[in-house]
């Protein structure tokens, strides 16, 4: 019975063999991820929004998706979209070639506008948050002005770039980490625009006394002391 005669496989080898089965794994996921709407797993299909970690989605899915958290089953554990500002639709370039590789991968719905590569999960593709525009990664390497989108023109910071599919983890931790500031950003804004707006209601109600509702209110504390 097994491994007669032959050598016993070293625990480290064959760790070193699953480690290889896992990368391919997760390869062959990326790839898949190109082609399929991370929440319905349908074939991407526009419009196509991406997520702040460069996940892929029918932006029909994602609606339903905000409208029953649990149509997608699993929904919650693929992604962590609250809103529509957690997603941005993506202007992507339709593939005009429809034949598939020598490798038998079925053609890319879309490429880079700049190099024609197929956003087939092969070579890395990302796409600006501000403006949504995707290409290929070596198309905005190639490029000497990285401060302006090379489809659209519209000035964009380096934090704006989103890989689309990375499976480097240290990638995902940086989105991850800009995920949070741009959600904390969003938070300050709302506040400052709520306590703007409750300012100025206070202004319209009672002329120019803005301070009134941080003095104590002496007819309320004496109420609650004789009720006490
Ligand atoms: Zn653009």
């Amino acid at each position: 019975m097994g491994n007669d005669g032959g050598s016993i496989p070293r625990r480290n080898e064959m760790v070193k063999e699953k480690k290889k089965d896992e990368k391919a794994d997760r390869k062959n996921q990326a790839i898949a991820q190109n082609y399929f709407c991370a929440l319905s797993k349908l074939p991407l299909q526009e419009p196509v929004v991406g997520d702040e970690l460069g996940r892929l989605y029918n932006r029909q899915a994602v609606l339903e998706y905000l409208l029953d958290r649990t149509v997608y089953g699993d929904g919650h554990s693929i992604c962590d979209i609250q809103s529509l500002k957690d997603v941005k639709t993506l202007n992507l370039t339709p593939n005009p070639s429809k034949k598939s590789s020598s490798l038998g991968q079925p053609a890319a719905q879309f490429v880079c506008p700049i190099t024609m590569k197929e956003m087939n999960g092969n070579s890395g593709f990302e796409f600006i948050w501000s403006c949504g525009c995707a290409f290929s990664a070596q198309a905005r390497r190639e490029l000497p002005d990285s401060a302006t989108c090379i489809v659209c023109d519209q000035a964009f910071v380096d934090k704006d770039v989103v890989p689309i599919n990375s499976i480097d983890t240290e990638v995902l931790d940086l989105l991850r980490e800009r995920r949070l500031e741009r959600r904390r950003d969003r938070e300050e804004k709302r506040a400052k625009a709520k306590s703007k707006a409750r300012n100025g209601k206070r202004k319209n109600e009672d002329g120019t006394d803005e301070k009134r509702a941080d003095k104590p209110d002496l007819k309320s504390s004496k109420v609650q002391k004789t009720t006490a």
